[in-house]
């Protein structure tokens, strides 16, 4: 259970409602994939690879200081809390969910739709920029990422109602 707007909720009734947020958010279609994949921890991070003994090495390649998992990434990373600080994404501090998914849903539940946006674009943003220096060895400033977020976020407001 976990409060939501003076009222309880079941785990099952906040993911209904994140998914269902996160299919009425007015951003591409390849981001909302993203979220979807993130939040079930479908994606390649170095723990599932590791999982699979596809790889050895699983320090976070974008802080190494842990292993990285979707958890690591998008939320304890502190590369990952630069950036969402400079986009102005909070965590909210009420969040007690331990499972990953449940404290996903929980955040996207209990904030606004713009902040929602933001925090979707800001994930893309940084998966994106693991990849690059993952693959491509290319390292980027945390101020380069929310530059980037700052100005797509614009964008896609500005296209919001052709997508
Ligand atoms: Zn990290």
């Amino acid at each position: 259970m976990a409060s939501y707007r003076g009222g309880t909720r079941t785990n099952n009734e906040i993911l209904t409602i994140f998914f269902t947020r996160l299919w009425e958010l007015k951003i591409p279609s390849k981001i909302r994939i993203l979220i979807w994949r993130i939040a079930h921890d479908y994606l390649p991070t170095l723990h599932n690879l590791r999982v699979r003994s596809l790889v050895v090495n699983t320090l976070c390649p974008v802080c190494q200081m842990e292993e990285e998992s979707v958890d690591h990434l998008f939320r304890v990373c502190t590369f990952t809390q630069q950036v969402l600080w400079g986009v102005g994404v909070t965590v909210s501090t009420c969040n007690r969910e331990s499972s990953w998914k449940n404290w996903l849903a929980a955040e996207f539940v209990n904030q606004s739709i713009e902040a929602c946006k933001i925090r979707s674009i800001a994930y893309w943003a940084i998966w994106y920029n693991r990849n690059k220096l993952y693959h491509e060895g290319m390292r980027e400033q945390a101020h380069e990422v929310v530059g980037f977020i700052k100005a797509y976020y614009a964008e896609t407001t500005i296209l919001g109602e052709r997508l």
